[in-house]
């Protein structure tokens, strides 16, 4: 493998870490080779749209084609309902209007408030993975928690998160159909955990980009022979059949990832048949 790494980073390794840190520096010194890009006010946005709309793709792609092909069509979840242009143009709209109008000013006092620091090493593969781990099961204990009281206060779903529930049946661009509030709530318990754990930024970018990705999947409204829930062993992901009932049913599965809270809770339903 060509890990082109200056000298100066190879000094103090282990020999045991050098094959991870080794990789992952590649990678570190291709993101930081573009400086300016990454250390603009505009990155966040356009990181988080980017990533966004990429995700989307295969799933928007897979709608249009799996009207048309029947072998596709066994592996949407709710395969009555297809959405169509005039769904999703609306959420392309407001996604990309909340991230001009909110996630912008929010990320730019941030940039202000806290400049971003690159340092020159890379942090190791298995630091990455254990704290993405930790910051995903933090990350799916406050939303579930934030859930959870949306909608068991009327007032606060009425407010803040009956515009998620617009759609019935989900498709990969009602992710981030929501209110500015939701958005917002969302977007801090992402950002906070990183910080809390005092994350390389290598590693906080892959957090982000792993939590956008199952949102995604989530909404996706298919239960594909790769979908994360069948990669995780014993039934502790939930994934998109788990936050797809919660869509069509209302009164349970409110943890977005993973399934302890919900069956500790005694929130936890499963999708026997479609
Ligand atoms: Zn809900
Ligand atoms: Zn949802």
């Amino acid at each position: 493998m060509n890990c082109s790494v200056p000298n100066r980073v190879l000094l103090g390794y282990r020999m045991d870490g050098q094959q991870d840190r080794l990789c992952l520096q590649f990678l570190w010194d291709f993101i930081t080779a573009k400086e300016p890009l990454i250390k603009s006010p505009y990155f966040p946005v356009l990181f988080s749209f980017t990533a966004y709309m990429t995700f989307c793709l295969p799933y928007i792609a897979l709608d249009f084609l799996s009207t048309r092909l029947p072998n596709l069509r066994k592996y949407k979840i709710q395969p009555q309902s297809y959405p169509t242009l005039g769904m999703m143009v609306p959420c392309i709209i407001q996604s990309a209007y909340h991230h001009v109008v909110l996630i912008f000013p929010v990320t730019f006092f941030h940039w202000y408030w806290r400049p971003v620091n690159l340092p020159v090493v890379a942090p190791e593969l298995p630091e990455v993975l254990l704290e993405v781990g930790i910051c995903l099961l933090l990350f799916d204990f406050e939303y579930f928690l934030w859930h959870l009281l949306h909608h068991r206060v009327p007032w606060l779903y009425k407010t803040f998160h009956k515009v998620h529930h617009k759609h019935v049946s989900t498709f990969a661009l009602t992710t981030q159909y929501s209110s500015v509030w939701e958005l917002l709530s969302l977007g801090f318990f992402a950002a906070i955990n990183p910080v809390l754990l005092r994350c390389h930024p290598l590693t906080e970018m892959i957090f982000f980009l792993v939590n956008i990705w199952l949102s995604v999947e989530d909404h996706s409204g298919y239960d594909l022979p790769w979908s994360t829930h069948r990669l995780v062993p014993f039934g502790l992901y939930g994934g998109a059949p788990h936050h797809d009932l919660h869509h069509l049913k209302f009164k349970s599965n409110y943890a977005p990832y993973f399934t302890h809270w919900d069956r500790l809770f005694g929130t936890f339903t499963e999708l026997h048949s479609h």
